[in-house]
């Protein structure tokens, strides 16, 4: 029999629960159905558990700069994996926990748990259970791309999953891939104890940043011990013992690198191969990410797609700037789109990467007649008195419109501070708004005004 509801959500990721939420709020029955576990990669696997493991991370490496400070501590300092493990999967645990308690009160909702697949444009299995509605959302998210390497599938390699069940040290931890996930782990498990090495195929880290910026977070990492193979062409894997053998063909060094420990961080890929896309006819590019308009809606009436499955973002806050806009345009006749969303986030590297709007590169991609400014961290108060004078800021603006494109933070505090820069670009206000606030001392964010008033050209 099938059971028939006003909106069935596939995926409790960043914008199913709160989605379901705002539906049965206006009077829908929803059916929320979630395979695995209730708020998705961020809240089990993503962006929680790693930012506690890193917490984790700094405070071992404050307590090993102790003497910097003018502190003693008795002794060596040590890490109990296991206690660090309890602690990351007690913050994650209470996040999901509270999450499921909202969902399993919310009036009008039915969780249903398994893989969720259509049979037909509008309807939807679960199981034994057939669900039918005619709107349909899809939040199913990404998981860690796996792809074709030599013999990778001889040996027992890690990805951002299986790597948050280890309450061990690895001996030595190899990471294949240079982006944002790989380096967050790079450094949280160096700063653990482990020997690390990073793979990756491309000439320089974090390759969609600026090369200042790839080449400081590169000299950051050095500087704590993490090796760096770059241009490694043919990677490959061997399993020799209890260790595997990570070819490297890289232009220079050993050509190969034998970890205890293996972690693949090379990209995600969407969640979209097993849902019977094509039953309802539904269209996905190449990569087979949900191809979506502006206000999210897919090529088949009644079905929108949210989060990274749409291919339009790769965050939480992006997925859940999702759900803001298919809630406001379906429930609050306010027509908010995807268009309107300007690029932000965050490496959590330490110190901290903060991001938004484009990198000097993009706007001379974009032909922008462009000013930069820069400080070194050594020149910012508030990171001297803190000893944390590691990295640079740098903003980019319109020579011609005088708005601010881009900046990029990296230093202490960075995640937080660029967040002023990004308040005024969604603003739209000329730069010189920004220049003439007085910012409260010492912070890192009142040099933005002082490094705005000295903006250069760049030819
Ligand atoms: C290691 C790591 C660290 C990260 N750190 C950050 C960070 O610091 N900041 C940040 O903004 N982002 C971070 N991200 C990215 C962030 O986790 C995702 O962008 C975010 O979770 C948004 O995902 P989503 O809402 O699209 O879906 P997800 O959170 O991926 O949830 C999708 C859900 O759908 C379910 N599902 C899939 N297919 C089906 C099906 N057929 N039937 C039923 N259920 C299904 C899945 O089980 C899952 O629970 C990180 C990611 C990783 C991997």
């Amino acid at each position: 029999m099938i059971k028939t509801f006003d909106a069935i959500v596939i995926g409790a990721g960043q914008a199913g629960p709160s989605l379901a939420g705002r539906l049965t709020g206006a009077g829908m029955s929803v059916a929320l159905i979630e395979r695995k576990l209730i708020g998705g990669t961020c809240v089990n696997t993503g962006c929680t558990p790693t930012k506690t493991l890193i917490a984790s991370a700094y405070a071992a490496q404050m307590a090993r700069r102790a003497s910097d400070y003018g502190l003693t501590i008795g002794g060596a300092v040590g890490v109990d994996m296991k206690r660090v493990k309890a602690r990351k999967d007690a913050v994650s645990g209470n996040s999901r926990t509270g999450l499921e308690t909202w969902l399993k009160r919310m009036a009008n909702c039915t969780i249903y748990e398994g893989h969720a697949r259509f049979e037909t444009l509008h309807d939807v299995r679960v199981g034994e259970e057939l669900l039918s509605a005619d709107r349909i959302f899809l939040n199913v998210g990404g998981r860690a791309l796996v792809p074709d390497m030599a013999r990778l599938d001889q040996v027992n390699f890690l990805t951002n999953t299986s790597m948050l069940d280890l309450d061990v040290l690895p001996r030595h931890l190899v990471i294949v891939g240079g982006g944002y996930v790989a380096l967050e782990f790079a450094q949280m498990y160096r700063r653990f104890g482990s020997e690390v090495t990073v793979v990756e195929k491309g000439p320089r880290l974090i390759q969609r940043e600026d090369e200042e910026v790839s080449a400081a977070v590169q000299d950051i990492l050095e500087a704590e011990g993490i090796r760096i193979r770059l241009r490694a062409e043919c990677i490959s894997f061997a399993q020799l013992g209890a260790d595997i053998a990570v070819g490297v063909d890289c232009e220079s060094g050993d050509r190969e690198v034998v970890g205890s420990h293996v972690l693949l961080a090379v990209g995600r890929r969407p969640n979209t191969d097993d849902l019977g896309l094509e039953r309802a006819g539904i269209e996905t590019d190449k990569l087979g990410y949900i191809m979506v308009d502006d206000q999210l809606r897919t090529n088949v009436p009644g079905v929108w797609a949210l989060g990274d499955c749409n291919g339009k973002g790769a965050f939480t806050h992006t997925s859940y700037n999702d759900f803001e806009i298919v809630a406001a345009n379906l429930l609050d006749g306010d027509r908010r789109r995807v268009s309107d969303r300007l690029p932000a986030y965050a490496l959590y590297v330490d110190p901290p990467l903060g991001r938004a709007g484009m990198t000097e590169a993009e706007a001379r991609h974009f032909g922008k007649r462009i000013l930069v400014g820069t400080r070194p961290m050594t020149r910012v108060a508030r990171a001297i008195e803190k000893g944390e004078t590691q990295g640079f800021i740098k903003i980019v603006v319109d020579a011609d419109t005088q708005e601010i494109l881009g900046a990029a933070i990296l230093g202490v505090g960075g995640d937080e501070v660029v967040h002023g820069i990004l308040d005024i670009m969604y603003a739209k206000v000329p730069y010189t708004t920004l220049q003439r606030a007085v910012h409260i001392h010492p912070t890192v964010s009142e040099l933005i005004p002082t490094i705005l008033a000295e903006l250069k050209p760049r030819p």
